[in-house]
């Protein structure tokens, strides 16, 4: 069942900013309301990278180093390490992020996102806008044309997107939200800045191809998406390099995170969806491996400390309700997620779990697959027109061996919670006109034709 996440202005959090926000508001309320400044409320840095997996970032034990800073940005936060997306697909990963709700609950969700019609949901820009933030995404590719509704509840968001290689030219997103930072430092602030590298086609800049020399197929591929994941991490460096320059370090959370994986053949189709051995599992959307589904998040909030790291399992739909909490901003609506905060402050959350779902058709079948992490098992449920398969594995074993025979009660207790908290609820079909589905298929979102 969905959670509902009351925040109320008197709940303890012991952090030192925003203590200092609470006195602020005790010291304000209610006589003198009118007459003093509201007091100054934390900066909010959101930075989306499409398609990073959290395993090829050298803070989650990558061998390469992919990424030196973010790795530094990971020394001054609290990074989850078992992170996992709500739907490998971008735009309803972004509605989950932004939301805090599972997909089954607001569509796959590209006609309704476009129109901005989310029901009831809380969005995080909506709801910052409210409380008298300026808002801005900077973007570097066309998915603007998809989530056209989340964009436009942006004050500000670039027009021009560069949807090919390096950010065309290499740095005009990073560029372009540093410059609006230059110009935005007076008030609270919710900048969203999103980048399209690693996302395929891997192709990156000679001087960041570091690893491709001598290999072939997916090693290959997986190497030059190393590559890409090493230059984008040169533009997270000049982000945060200017929140310092401009002396906001002090004020400003950073979110780091993606929205989905990335996978390079680990898996064969064989044993379940398209029963015959195929190079299917590459990619992103095509299952909920963790390959796809596990992601990277790292907080860093003023005044707690870094370099710590929180091993329970999280999901995409915590972070809304985490950063309301955070800005002691409340929320009557209903989230699926729960904040993140008792985790932060160290005290554990023994029904940790994380569900992720997806919808699509393969082959000419409707493909509906489920997953729920928990208590070190993963279960994922595909279920077509040809019946269900359950698939169970042991986290620490990876993602080859599937234990649903052999742990039979097991896998069925994680498939009735997969029904309890979905109340049996899934991702419904949306219409698409021809353009949407057009452009779907060239990323690989639709695969009707696969045999
Ligand atoms: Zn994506």
């Amino acid at each position: 069942m969905p959670a509902q996440l009351h925040v109320t202005a008197h709940q303890s959090l012991a952090l030192p900013l925003i203590t200092l926000f609470l006195i602020g508001l005790i010291l304000l309320a209610p006589a003198c309301r009118q007459a003093e400044p509201e007091p100054a409320r934390p900066n909010l840095l959101f930075i989306m990278i499409d398609t990073l997996r959290a395993d090829h970032l050298s803070c989650y034990g990558h061998e390469r180093e992919t990424s030196p800073n973010i790795d530094r940005l990971a020394a001054e936060s609290i990074l989850f390490e078992n992170h996992y997306c709500s739907i490998p697909f971008t735009p309803g990963s972004h509605w989950s992020n932004f939301t805090g709700r599972y997909p089954h609950n607001f569509g796959d969700s590209i006609s309704e996102a476009a129109e901005g019609v989310m029901g009831d949901a809380p969005v995080m820009t909506l709801v910052l806008r409210e409380q008298g933030y300026r808002t801005a995404a900077f973007i570097s590719n066309d998915m603007v044309k998809f989530l056209g509704g989340m964009f436009g509840h942006f004050e500000r968001f670039n027009e021009r997107q560069y949807r090919k290689k390096h950010d065309t030219g290499f740095y005009q997103t990073t560029n372009a939200a540093l410059q609006w930072l230059d110009g935005n430092t007076r008030e609270p602030f919710f900048l969203f800045i999103h980048y399209w590298d690693p996302h395929a086609v891997y192709n990156p800049i000679n001087e960041f191809d570091l690893w491709s020399e001598g290999l072939e197929g997916n090693q290959r591929e997986a190497a030059l998406y190393d590559g890409e994941i090493r230059f984008v991490d040169t533009k997270v460096r000049m982000l945060l390099d200017k929140l310092d320059e401009l002396g906001l370090d002090d004020d400003t959370i950073v979110v780091l995170t993606s929205d989905h994986g990335e996978a390079f053949g680990e898996h064969d189709g064989r044993d379940f969806l398209l029963q015959k051995e195929s190079t299917y599992y590459t990619g992103h959307y095509k299952g909920l491996f963790d390959t796809e589904t596990r992601v990277p998040l790292l907080l860093r909030v003023p005044g707690l400390d870094g370099g710590r790291k929180v091993n329970s399992v999280t999901q995409s739909v915590d972070l809304l309700p985490t950063l309301l909490e955070l800005l002691v901003i409340g929320n009557e609506r209903t989230i699926d997620g729960s904040s993140l905060l008792p985790l932060i402050n160290g005290e554990p959350r023994p029904d940790s779990y994380a569900f992720s779902e997806m919808r699509k058709r393969v082959g000419g079948r409707t493909v509906l697959s489920k997953s729920i992490v928990a208590d070190g098992w993963k279960l994922m449920a595909i279920e077509s027109d040809e019946g269900e398969v359950l698939r169970l594995h042991r986290l620490e074993q990876g993602e080859d061996q599937n234990l649903a025979g052999v742990e039979g009660p097991l896998a069925e207790e994680l498939r009735q919670r997969i029904h309890d908290l979905t109340d049996g609820r899934v991702m419904e079909e949306e219409e698409r006109d021809a353009e949407t589905l057009e452009r779907l298929r060239s990323l690989g979102y639709i695969e009707d034709d696969l045999q």
